[in-house]
């Protein structure tokens, strides 16, 4: 080396140190006189003229700047880059000046230091501002967050799929919010890699910048983009450093305020590239630390992302630069409006409502800049914005959507994986769009199978909103303004062990023999029999063990059909089963599921056997015209794959023991908590006074200061005193704790 740099740059070396870097080698050189970096690189046509680029640009910056800037020395030929021989390797070869200081990375963290980084960043940028370079102009380079797409290539490099999905929403949210708004973007050269370990600091401010190997030509927003994500990487508030840091650089160059909204989405997709490069690198050569250097704080980081809300965010930063902030109307204002279209028995959750614009995972995201942690909603069951659900929908929606009526492959494939979560004897499906639509459908298959029409109905069962679900489900008909109980209707009573007749180990038998009777005693013999596995209506009851397997033989012995509503319980929600009445051990003769079947793409389902499918075939055509729509089977597949791919079933098992076991501990704590039940992520946690009795208002206190705290759960049950929490089933275990902790704060307080 030393021979080298004698012959190249006629510069007598006394000292040579190898330094780390990312793709390259480089060294430290020091003369009498000076210090120097000297780079060497593998020859690659391109890379030789990005190199020699990368020099003139240098060239021009250290003109005006001398100290802030590696200064390029030509070789003795008269040019900033060579080609040479080294041990046989063909090399490109060149020398800077070394640039002192600290690295940002290590540096003490305070204001002046972020404040002084904006500054410098700004003023690099202005300096870049006015320069051409077609050679950097035309380069299209992963690291480039215009660039970002080129990226998802390598999101399979990343192995746990929990972590893969986030990546994916965000470079799809980039997709959505960034991609189409970069023509309109200003652009120019930008470092592009202002990272904590190229940037330098002196004396507690930001002196200098080294290794302008990803110069590109991009928006200039991106600069300061990812200048702040390294800069905030590890931080508690990274919201209020980043903030410093826009300050500052607004101040030298003023942003536009498109240009600082778009921040919450670049942030988080250069985290991306960050993370998807160390996954694909370190399968590569997984010697290289260097190259992972910044993964887990990345991974912290991008799961912190995910838990701010992006108007939030954008707020903060418009304020940092003194630009008008997006304030909406007040909500009253908006439910005004609503109620001169939709009337108010349409009707809205908590005493004070959300106002919801965005959601992701288990957050969801207001107007007004809050992120709510989601304990409630198991529709989105997989989680809110699924990537690979958004995605299956968007690809199949450009492709075909049609009906039942032609011939495609989406519904066979979609039929067949549905139905190979059932046991064999259930092999038909019948789609339709909701879960009363699927609640509809099996009462006609019931019926036309047994060619009777009474029905025998679950106490407080629900099963759904059109007519003849409403007939079937006593949370409606038997509601004080409900149109009461039709004549072919047998109630039973809800086999509840914590507040019915009988709760020791033979209840679930006892309740089954006084359903019997009741149904011998009604005279007419029924087409059927439904409930649901865990009564939800009834305040997340779970039917007493071994109920269904002493009903399902004696509705099926007077010739009646069984059904169990799935349409809460279905798709591992429960834990351990995929199916409610897998924890009953029977087999129904029809399944309706619906809810979480397209995570809030509108989907239902009937699942029965040939036999009874026979017997509904000598009717009339059935037909649904979105039913099984190529949309909807692409959607319910996606489903599938994220629930298998994610292991979530087995996740509602953990984190729902987890939660009820810190639920259980408390209740020991406080009288007013009873009854903890349900299983996985469906579960009551049961309120009450000091008499026992059911505590209606402190339930809908919780739940409404939960709400005020950013917590989303529900209340349910005939007296409404259930606190109901029922995920999505992404939830972690660390979620599960925060609800907890904050029902402890409320009941202390
Ligand atoms: N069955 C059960 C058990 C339900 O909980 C619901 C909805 N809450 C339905 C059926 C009806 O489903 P949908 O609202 O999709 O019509």
């Amino acid at each position: 080396m030393k021979d080298i740099l004698l012959k190249h740059f006629g510069i007598e070396t006394i000292e040579i140190k190898k330094l780390v870097g990312y793709e390259n080698v480089n060294y430290m050189v020091k003369t009498h006189a000076a210090k120097y970096v000297f780079k060497t690189y593998n020859f690659d046509e391109q890379l030789f003229d990005l190199v020699k680029a990368e020099s003139n640009v240098l060239a021009h910056l250290v003109q005006q700047a001398k100290q802030l800037f590696p200064k390029p020395i030509k070789c003795l030929d008269g040019e900033f880059v060579n080609v040479i021989d080294i041990n046989g390797q063909k090399t490109i070869i060149r020398l800077l000046t070394f640039l002192e200081g600290q690295f940002f990375a290590e540096a003490k963290q305070t204001h002046l230091l972020f404040s002084s980084f904006g500054k410098f960043l700004a003023n690099m940028d202005l300096r870049f501002l006015n320069l051409k370079n077609y050679t950097i102009q035309s380069r299209q380079f992963k690291w480039d967050l215009q660039y970002a797409h080129l990226n998802k290539q390598l999101v399979n490099e990343i192995e746990d799929p929990g972590n893969r999905k986030i990546v994916e929403y965000f470079l799809l949210q980039y997709d959505e919010q960034v991609r189409s708004k970069i023509a309109k973007l200003r652009k120019s050269i930008i470092h592009n890699d202002p990272n904590d370990c190229n940037v330098l600091v002196n004396h507690g401010e930001v002196s200098g910048i080294i290794d302008f190997g990803d110069l590109v030509y991009s928006p200039l927003i991106n600069e300061l983009a990812v200048g702040i994500t390294y800069a905030i990487m590890g931080k508690n508030d990274p919201v209020s450093w980043a903030q410093i840091i826009v300050r500052s650089y607004h101040k030298i160059l003023p942003l536009q305020t498109m240009e600082v909204d778009l921040l919450y989405y670049l942030i988080a997709a250069r985290l991306c590239i960050t993370v998807c490069n160390s996954a694909y690198h370190k399968k590569l050569n997984p010697e290289n630390k260097y190259i992972s250097i910044s993964e887990k704080p990345a991974w912290d980081l991008l799961h912190q992302w995910l838990m701010i809300n992006p108007i939030y965010l954008k707020n903060q930063f418009r304020e940092a630069c003194n630009l008008s902030v997006d304030v909406k109307d007040k909500i009253e204002s908006k439910i005004e409006t609503r109620h001169q279209f939709i009337d108010p028995i349409v009707s809205l959750s908590y005493r004070n409502p959300i106002y919801m614009q965005r959601a992701a995972f288990q957050y969801m995201y207001d107007g007004y800049g809050n992120t709510f942690l989601d304990a409630y909603n198991n529709i989105p069951h997989v989680g809110h914005s699924h990537p690979k659900v958004v995605e299956a929908g968007q690809r199949q929606m450009a492709i075909l959507n049609t009906n039942t009526r032609y011939v495609y492959d989406l519904l066979n494939e979609y039929a067949e994986r549905l139905l190979d979560h059932f046991p064999p004897g259930l092999n038909k499906v019948y789609f339709v769009n909701s879960g009363s639509a699927a609640s509809d459908l099996a009462i006609r298959l019931a019926r036309h199978h047994t060619r009777r029409q009474s029905i025998m109905v679950m106490e407080h069962g629900y099963h759904g909103h059109t007519n003849s679900a409403i007939e079937i489900s006593d949370y409606k008909f038997n509601n004080k303004n409900g149109p009461g109980q039709k004549a072919f209707i047998l109630k039973v009573p809800i086999p509840d062990t914590y507040r019915g007749t009988y709760s020791n180990e033979f209840a679930g038998q006892n309740y089954a023999v006084e359903a019997i009777e009741l149904m011998k005693e009604f005279g007419d013999p029924m087409a059927a029999f439904i409930s649901e596995p865990v009564v939800g209506c009834g305040g997340q009851v779970p039917l007493a063990p071994g109920y269904l397997t002493h009903l399902y033989p004696a509705v099926r012995a007077q010739g009646g059909v069984c059904i169990s509503d799935e349409v809460q319980t279905g798709f591992g929600r429960l834990g351990q089963h995929f199916w409610g009445f897998e924890k009953q051990e029977v087999i129904p003769d029809i399944v309706i599921v619906g809810k979480p079947m397209g995570n809030g793409h509108p989907m239902g389902a009937v699942v029965t056997t040939q036999e009874i499918a026979n017997s509904f075939g000598h009717g009339v055509e059935f037909f649904s015209s979105f039913g099984g729509n190529p949309v909807s089977c692409a959607i319910g597949l996606a489903v599938l794959d994220v629930l298998e791919e994610e292991g979530l079933q087995q996740n509602a098992l953990d984190v729902g023991d987890h939660y009820m076991s810190l639920m259980n501990d408390l209740k020991k704590d406080f009288n007013s908590i009873d009854d903890i039940r349900g299983s996985g992520l469906f579960l009551g946690f049961e309120i009450i006074d000091e008499d026992g009795k059911q505590n209606t208002q402190l339930a809908a206190r919780i739940k409404n200061e939960l709400r005020n705290r950013h917590i989303l759960i529900g209340t349910d049950g005939p007296y409404d005193n259930v606190l109901k929490s029922k995920p999505p089933l992404c939830f972690s275990k660390r979620d599960a704790e925060k609800v907890v902790e904050n029902i402890y704060e409320i009941l202390k307080g």
